[in-house]
């Protein structure tokens, strides 16, 4: 621990301010849906399944730490997810109901400039995104890897069973194959139950 102990407060953010939560502003959040850096080797849904009730982990929170010094790590990310379920953390045995996964890239790579973001709002709404830009799509419950598609409408993206049914009850069953539902993360709140939303109000 040469470099010491480095404390980080959680604050609210402004809604104002809900720009910065995106991946090209490099953030540092709490809750909400993880604002991926790099595209490759996201963790899929039996990545993110807690190795003790098999249920989907939730993103809990994500750190930019790069490490100074290094051509490979210019940029990098820390994406923690936890289980929800109380009863994994009392249970011994080996997995368990967190897990990280980190992300890192040189400075000059496929997804951003070699420059810092401009510290202004990008023009237009800034919507969740429902796809990464490579148009691998994300889930619109818990914007991680979705390769499953609602069976009718084939445009809503999920990571699994568990997502896409709590997604039909709270709308998409209304919703489905109508025209202004492009299948994209939908705005307002994520769903309580089985995502953290914590800080990340936008969303
Ligand atoms: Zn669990
Ligand atoms: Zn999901
Ligand atoms: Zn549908």
């Amino acid at each position: 621990m040469a470099g010491g102990v480095e404390l980080g407060f959680a604050a609210a953010a402004d809604p104002e301010d809900a720009w910065r939560l995106r991946s090209a502003y490099f953030p540092s959040k709490l809750g909400g849906r993880p604002a991926w850096l790099g595209e490759d080797g996201l963790p899929g849904p039996g990545a993110l399944r807690c190795a003790r009730c098999q249920q989907p982990r939730a993103f809990l929170l994500q750190l930019y730490a790069p490490l100074p010094g290094r051509h490979d790590t210019f940029h990098r990310s820390l994406f923690v997810f936890a289980c929800r379920g109380a009863a994994c953390y009392r249970l011994p045995g080996p997995g368990g109901p967190l897990c990280v996964f980190r992300s890192q890239l040189p400075r000059r790579n496929r997804f951003y400039p070699e420059e810092p973001p401009p510290e202004e709002p990008p023009p237009g709404p800034v919507a969740p995104p429902g796809r990464l830009r490579s148009g691998v799509r994300l889930c619109r419950v818990c914007g991680c890897l979705g390769p499953r598609a609602c069976g009718r409408c084939h445009r809503a993206a999920y990571c699994g069973t568990e997502h896409q049914a709590l997604d039909w009850l709270r709308g998409h069953r209304h919703t489905c194959g109508q025209a202004g539902d492009a299948g994209g993360s939908p705005a307002g709140p994520l769903p309580g139950g089985l995502v953290f939303k914590v800080f990340d109000s936008a969303m």
